[in-house]
């Protein structure tokens, strides 16, 4: 068993305290990958003066210079990408095919951060005066806390951390405790690009560390992915300090299928979007609204997909659908399943603890499916995180539309449909920060818009050109060249 390190102005230094946590694997309890530091005040402070002096720095690069460090990050990722995927299948559990996918987010944020600092638009605009010039350029943040989760351990914290530094920010990363591993994976990449020291830091520990980061009077901007009661926590205090917050939070989100939808090509989009990533990914499809006249069909045929699926650990390449992440997610979705069951829910498959020699020491949960859910039910409101799916009856495109939107969450969302009109009314009416038509509620894109409303987020959206929204701060200059005094709105009206 190894005991890793904080990344703290380019060294890998242990905690004040020297206390530590361990890493598990969720597949085999009997794995410990290692041991982390568990850091406190002391240590986050460190890395917070590191990011501040970098950042003079750092900032005042020209932005495409930073670009090129970030080209040469995305080559780094590729060429460890096979590594680093079975490293973070190791500690999160996902199959080895989806740990690359979550890599090659990181890749493609990387060029596509890279790409855009050389992008990095003002506006120009008239001045209402004669011999005036008006101009507005983005201007970096400071140091930036990020907070993130373990379902995508590179390619969420690719999201935040990749723009922020090619805006010229500097950062203290606190990864979730369950993926600490790939995390220093990612500070070994961002140095052997060139990314100087203390401009990047990564210290690990449990809630109590990112508390501190939130609450350092030198960090100006926090970025955070998890769920919606830590963000809105989180939240209130960058409200009483008046920091700059982006907030990406929990989901629920539901696919409609209509009975004009190509049905085998639903429960394909279905079977991916409840059961990848154990169904623990914020874009999981958690309910399945299903028009009347196919809902025999459709719960019959995703019965026996669902009953087929293989679960293993990760790192075989057999595996389909691996654990969950660790004991008390396990035992919080196994308590989802009796609430289920005793709100009358009808259980179609599933609803247990997975048997057998390949999955005895881990969290394995058996894929779930229960139908006639009815949206009182608490397995129709709240985020599981977990391989369970509630399917629910509707009577026409419209209750369908009406349950999809009865959740306190607005994340993702799907129609099946070769109804033209439903597809695009769909758009317009379900309450969501994505709709996908004829696809899964999962499967963004690099250099999209990515986010949600209702409970799931704050306004902002990472991804594509909006996350420079989040990482900037506009500056508006006025060049007056007439040599005179213009008073605005004064002299010239
Ligand atoms: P979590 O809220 O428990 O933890 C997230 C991070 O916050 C961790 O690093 C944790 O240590 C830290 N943290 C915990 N308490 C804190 C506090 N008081 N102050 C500061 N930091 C604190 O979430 P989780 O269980 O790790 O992740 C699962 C959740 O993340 C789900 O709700 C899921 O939907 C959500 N998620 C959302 C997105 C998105 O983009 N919307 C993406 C991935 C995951």
């Amino acid at each position: 068993m190894s005991n890793f390190k904080n990344y703290v102005n380019g060294e890998w230094t242990e905690s004040a305290s020297g206390e530590t946590f361990e890493n598990v694997n969720p597949a085999d309890s009997r794995d410990i990958i290692g041991t982390f530091p568990k850091s406190g005040n002391a240590d986050v402070a460190k890395a917070i003066e590191a990011a501040s002096t970098a950042y003079k720095v750092w900032s005042a690069m020209p932005a495409p210079k930073r670009g090129d460090i970030l080209r040469v990050a995305g080559d780094i990722f590729n060429r460890r990408k096979d590594e680093l995927a079975r490293v973070m299948t190791r500690e999160m559990g996902k199959p080895v095919f989806e740990t690359k996918g979550d890599i090659q987010e990181a890749i493609d944020t990387a060029y596509y951060s890279a790409t855009e600092t050389r992008r990095l638009f003002g506006y120009t605009a008239p001045s209402e005066m004669p011999n005036k010039m008006n101009l507005s350029f983005r201007m970096p943040i400071g140091v930036c806390g990020i907070i993130t989760a373990w379902n995508f351990p590179i390619a969420v914290p690719s999201w935040k951390i990749l723009p922020a530094l090619a805006c010229g920010n500097t950062i203290v990363w606190k990864p979730s405790e369950d993926s600490p591993m790939s995390a220093n994976i990612f500070a070994e990449i961002l140095e052997e690009a060139g990314v100087p020291k203390g401009v990047f830091n990564v210290i690990h520990g449990l809630g109590e560390t990112g508390s501190a980061i939130v609450e350092h009077p030198d960090v100006k901007l926090i970025g955070f992915t998890g769920s919606t009661v830590t963000g809105k926590k989180i939240a209130e205090r960058c409200g009483a300090l008046n920091k700059k917050v982006s907030l990406e939070m929990g989901g629920k989100n539901a696919v409609i299928i209509m009975n004009d939808a190509d049905i085998d090509l639903a429960i394909e989009g279905v079977l991916w979007g409840a059961f990848g990533t154990t169904g623990q990914r914020c874009t999981a499809t958690s309910r399945a609204i299903v028009h009347k006249d196919v809902y025999d069909i459709f719960l019959q045929k995703l019965t026996e997909k669902t009953i087929a699926l293989k679960l293993g650990a990760g790192l075989e390449d057999s595996t389909q659908v691996g654990p969950v992440i660790n004991k008390k997610q396990y035992e919080k979705i196994l308590g989802y399943i009796e609430i289920g069951k005793e709100q009358g829910a009808r259980l179609v498959t599933g609803g247990a603890k997975a048997e057998g020699a390949d999955v005895e020491h881990g969290n394995f949960i058996q894929p779930t499916v229960f139908a006639d859910v009815t949206n009182d039910m608490r397995i129709f409101k709240e985020e599981i995180f977990g391989p369970v799916l509630s399917v629910s009856k509707a009577n026409s495109y419209s209750h369908a539309i009406e349950l999809a939107n009865d959740c306190e969450y607005g994340l993702s969302s799907s129609i099946y449909t070769s109804d033209v009109n439903l597809a695009f009314s769909a758009i317009r009416s379900i309450e969501a920060g994505i709709t996908y038509i004829n696809a899964p509620t999962i499967g963004a894109e690099a250099h999209m818009p990515f986010g949600g409303i209702k409970g799931t987020g704050n306004g902002h959206r990472e991804g594509g050109w909006t996350v420079f929204d989040i990482f900037t701060e506009w500056k508006t200059v006025y060049i007056d060249y007439s040599g005179g005094l213009q008073r605005a709105q004064i002299d010239n009206y």
